[in-house]
């Protein structure tokens, strides 16, 4: 039996909602597992049940899964905390691995982020920053393992339920976790001829496909549509059949990949490596508008994107 705590911090609630999604696989796997602490279930309170403790605290577990980056010293403290009182630490989901969605706001000063919010903003009133009863926010967004030391990276937007418990049955077994080194495109079954011979389109623009036939549909970076597929890691398509079946989830619905799962090794550099990949089927990758953002659009933690200087523009 392994005691197991789980916290979010900085999320959607998507990154629980993929839990739950395990749905009949959770019940093969709960009878190993005593969950101790997960604030999204279970009534727990930091400060005591009555708040009469004075330092915050987290019941002691084998297993400590960690959903969300850090944005706020709140945020920051409960990380430290789970990482002093769990054996082992997973980062659940692309905001613990590399900041998320999120941490687009690390292209701007916190300054910049105020004055937007609260003084410039065309609908609303003009207001001071607030700062009474709420813990004060961190310079940037950061992944869980900028501010503690973490075992396992789960990535996806949300995680694939299926690695989930795959990492967990892996962990109960006493086995390393790593997922492979492989590429989103690695997945795919579209047609791909490595050359494109349309310009770069724009994003959401329709791309051409049977509905059912992905084998005949064309590679959508070949089409023109932006995939970060060549960039990203493979693993969203995975399922439980076990009949090999790992057609990428966006790709499935007849999407672009949009990058989630995060670089495909560590210290990649997705933006450098999608525009060489664009170029080689002779796309114009300097036509990418907005490409800071877009090829980092889900990693902009571990000190990938931040504010450039005022005089080059944003
Ligand atoms: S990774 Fe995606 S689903 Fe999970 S908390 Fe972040 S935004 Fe939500
Ligand atoms: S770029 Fe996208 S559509 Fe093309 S092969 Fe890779 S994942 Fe598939
Ligand atoms: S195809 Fe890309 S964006 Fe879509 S779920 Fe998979 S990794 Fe994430």
């Amino acid at each position: 039996m392994a005691t197991v705590a789980e916290e979010w911090l900085n999320i959607c609630g998507g990154c629980e909602v993929a839990i739950l999604d395990l749905g009949e696989k959770l019940l093969d796997v709960l009878p190993s597992l005593e969950f101790v602490h997960m604030p999204v279930l279970m009534d727990h309170k930091y400060f005591g049940q009555t708040g009469e403790k004075s330092e915050l605290e987290i019941p002691e577990a084998d297993v400590g899964m960690i959903s969300g980056g850090i944005r706020n010293e709140k945020e920051k403290h409960v990380a430290e905390e789970m990482r002093k009182k769990c054996k082992t630490l997973i980062a659940l989901g692309s905001c613990a691995c590399f900041g998320g969605i999120p941490a687009l706001a690390n292209m701007y000063t916190l300054d910049d982020i105020y004055e937007k919010v609260y003084r410039d903003s065309k609908t609303t009133e003009s207001a001071d920053t607030p700062s009474k009863d709420i813990p004060p926010l961190t310079d940037r967004v950061y992944a869980v393992d900028e501010v503690v030391n973490v075992d396992v990276h789960i990535p996806g937007c949300p995680m694939n339920p299926v690695i989930i418990l795959e990492a967990l049955t892996c962990l109960l077994e006493g086995k390393p976790f790593e997922l492979p080194e492989r590429s989103v495109c690695d997945d795919c079954p579209t047609k791909r001829e490595e050359k494109s011979d349309v310009g770069l389109k724009r994003p959401l623009q329709d791309a051409e496909f049977t509905p059912g036939e992905y084998n005949t549909m064309r590679c959508f970076n070949e089409q023109g549509i932006l995939c970060l597929g060549p960039v990203t890691r493979s693993g969203c398509g995975k399922q439980y059949n076990g009949n090999g079946e790992v057609v990428p989830r966006c790709v499935k619905g007849y999407m672009p990949c949009r990058g989630c799962f995060g670089p495909i090794r560590e210290g990649a550099n997705p933006l450098i490596d999608m525009m060489t990949a664009l170029s080689s089927i002779g796309l114009d990758a300097k036509l990418v508008e907005d490409r800071r953002a877009l090829l980092n659009r889900y990693i902009g933690g571990q000190n990938r994107l931040r504010p450039l200087p005022a005089k080059a523009g944003r």
